[in-house]
């Protein structure tokens, strides 16, 4: 087969073969195909999309590039399920839903990226923890996760090669927004991690990636139809990022957020709400509970007993993190010399928030990368961010800030000001959860 010849026919609007798109798998994973090349596919990709057979092809054929997990031993044990975050500001739900749903008797393998631009990456939040290893050997992830229910890693070369090559392309290449090609580039790393069932956390809204409804959902319907016809049963959540999820930006301070979260501590309700509906809708996907309000019990209570907790301090143990995080989480997460509250102009309800340029602060501080490889400062960023609703003023900031100078304190005040709308009148919160998708 030429390339050449496929990525004419996709640049004319044709349609694409199994064997074609097996061809392009191929020619990812060896390196036979050269960048550029890759580069005017992912383009064409981008203007004349995919019809869902062929993005089912090239999902299945990029989950086949690698390595492909099993889990045979946990099979009589319980169903093996993890959930998928589309990324947004604020987002620490993983820290919080797999030790809950291991805790509630899932085997939660759950395989993270690392943050670019104003979204933030679980793996960065777990690097502030001293001595986590996140990643470990093949076989040590397969110990925690059946030792403890949970574990929480970044990508291994051996999953899914060939979308770690087309990811990095895309990315430099403005061709990362495309359904097809994030529904492959997805659901080939979940069907490489051997799950049962997947849950998609899609969200929308100014932090978002998807930042409409409409655009949230044709994603959600292309990873379900593509998911089912690949064997793995999909459930998704379109949910919403129009502002910080939870209290905090940052990554050592997130992560402090989920402690106290799991320590039975304060929790915002909104982080609550889809924490819980997550680990509700992964419970029946996994016939751990009859219906949704059964599971929401169960979760409810794998929190109020501790059990959820202790499995986080284990995983984090496990993988070389200390054995007491939970008791004393100020001992050993980086904390930032200047911590000031930045106060609103004027009085009044917080109504809109421009949730990316928030991520931005972050960015600005030295706590999000703007070039992939980027070193962070995890310590940084905003702690206490007033949520849609709250009303602001001398007595409330708009948040605490978390930095290194007084430079960044100028600037992060300037830019979290311009990115807070304020009203006179009082203002409701949106729902955090838009609606639930499930095949047909
Ligand atoms: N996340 C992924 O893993 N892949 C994409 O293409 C987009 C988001």
């Amino acid at each position: 087969m030429i390339f050449k010849n496929l990525i004419r026919k996709k640049r004319d609007g044709l349609g694409l073969t199994r064997e074609e798109l097996e061809f392009f798998a191929r020619g990812l994973t060896d390196a036979s195909i050269p960048a550029e090349q890759v580069a005017a596919f992912a383009m064409a990709v981008f203007y004349r999309s995919m019809e869902p057979a062929e993005t089912g092809a090239l999902t299945a054929a990029m989950a086949a590039s690698g390595l492909r997990l099993r889990w045979d031993e946990l099979r009589d044990r319980g169903p093996v399920i993890d959930k998928h975050s589309t990324g947004g500001v604020g987002d620490k739900v993983s820290f919080l839903l797999a030790p809950i749903a291991a805790a509630c008797g899932c085997f939660v393998p759950m395989i993270s990226g690392r943050g670019l631009g104003h979204t933030g990456g679980t793996l960065d939040k777990l690097d502030a923890v001293p001595g986590y290893r996140s990643l470990p050997a093949v076989e040590d992830f397969r110990r925690v996760v059946s030792s403890v229910g949970c574990a929480i890693i970044g990508q291994t070369d051996e999953l899914a090669p060939a979308d770690r090559r087309l990811y990095a392309i895309r990315d430099v290449t403005a061709t990362v927004e495309s359904v097809p090609l994030i529904t492959a580039s997805i659901l080939s790393k979940k069907i490489a991690a051997g799950l049962d069932a997947l849950v998609m956390d899609i969200k929308t809204g100014s932090g978002a990636f998807m930042e409409t409804l409409a655009d949230a959902r044709a994603l959600a319907r292309s990873i379900i139809g593509v998911a089912a016809t690949t064997g793995l049963r999909t459930h998704a959540l379109v949910t919403d990022m129009s502002q910080t999820l939870g209290w905090t930006v940052g990554n050592a301070l997130e992560i402090a957020e989920a402690v106290e979260f799991l320590n039975g501590g304060a929790r915002e309700s909104r982080l609550e709400e889809l924490v819980l509906s997550l680990v509700a809708e992964m419970l029946v996907m996994g016939r751990l509970a009859g219906d949704h309000a059964q599971a929401r019990m169960l979760a409810e209570a794998a929190v109020r007993s501790g059990e959820a907790a202790q499995r986080f301090e284990r995983m984090i143990a496990e993988l070389g993190g200390p054995r007491d995080l939970l008791t004393h989480s100020a001992r050993y997460l980086p904390r930032a010399p200047i911590i000031e509250p930045i106060f609103p102009v004027r009085e009044g309800y917080v109504s809109d928030v421009d949730a990316r340029a928030v991520g931005n602060v972050l960015v600005g501080l030295g706590g999000g990368r703007r070039v992939a490889g980027e070193v962070l400062d995890l310590a940084v960023g905003l702690s206490e961010v007033a949520p849609i609703g709250a009303h602001v003023g001398r007595e409330r900031p708009l948040a605490m800030l978390h930095a290194r100078s007084a430079e960044q304190v100028r600037q992060a005040a300037d830019a979290l000001r311009a990115a807070t709308a304020l009203s006179d009148r009082a203002v409701s919160p949106p729902p955090i959860i838009h609606e639930i998708l499930v095949a047909a």
